[in-house]
């Protein structure tokens, strides 16, 4: 049976960083549903256009657009060995889909894992955040994670750019969306026994590692 995990925390508790180490080294399909989102706002199309509206403010896209979206995805075939979920669900209706999703696959979530970040250590490390402009999965940052050139991706040295979403207001909006929505359910997830509580102020590395042990079951 494939493996599901959750990458849930905080905007900049290091889950799309993480995910991507981890989607390479254990052939898992990483999927970050504002990745999904970001593909979609490059297109002149009309949902291209409301999602750029919703996004940039530092609003959440609603549940049933953002649920199509994932079971649209998670059925690809890069998918087989199994699945990190980056930034989905997010609320409770998208973790009813989600569950919904895997029954009628007769899957489950083999486990949720929390970055646990205190808020004002993720607004620090949000605004120095900068991405890849053909690639927003590669993710640097200014001083704990820069590139080797400055101003270019390590990957495939295209420009690295600021996100849109990453402005002082929408770090703001999305932080507080956040608390209020996506919280919440890690209690939920905790009661059910799948969380694994991951401290995420340790440095990349040392984060990669934990995770590594877990996947690899030896916690
Ligand atoms: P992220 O890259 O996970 O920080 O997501 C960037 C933005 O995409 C969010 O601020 C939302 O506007 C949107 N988004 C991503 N995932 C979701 C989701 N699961 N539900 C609603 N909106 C989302």
């Amino acid at each position: 049976m494939r493996k599901i995990f959750l990458f849930m925390g905080i905007q900049g508790s290091g889950k799309g960083t993480q995910a991507n180490r981890l989607a390479d080294r254990y052939s898992l399909a990483h999927v970050s549903t504002g990745d999904l989102f970001r593909a979609v706002m490059k297109e002149q199309s009309p949902l291209g256009n409301e999602l750029r509206e919703i996004v940039n403010a530092g609003q959440l896209v609603p549940d049933d657009l953002t649920s199509r979206m994932v079971r649209d995805r998670i059925d690809d075939p890069d998918t087989q060995q199994g699945v990190i979920f980056d930034g989905y669900p997010r609320t409770v209706p998208q973790a009813e889909a989600l569950d919904a999703m895997l029954g009628e696959r007769g899957e489950a979530i083999s486990r949720v894992v929390f970055f646990d970040l205190p808020r004002e250590k993720a607004v620090e490390r949000l605004e120095p955040r900068r991405v890849c402009s053909v690639n927003n999965a590669h993710i640097y940052h200014l001083v704990n994670n820069p590139p080797k050139q400055e101003g270019f991706c390590d990957i495939d040295g295209a420009a690295l750019i600021q996100r849109a979403d990453d402005t002082p207001e929408a770090i703001t909006k999305r932080v507080d969306a956040y608390l209020q929505e996506t919280l919440p359910l890690v209690d939920a997830y905790e009661s059910r026994g799948l969380v694994a509580k991951l401290d995420a102020t340790g440095d990349i590395s040392t984060v990669t590692r934990q995770l590594e042990d877990m996947v690899e079951g030896n916690v």
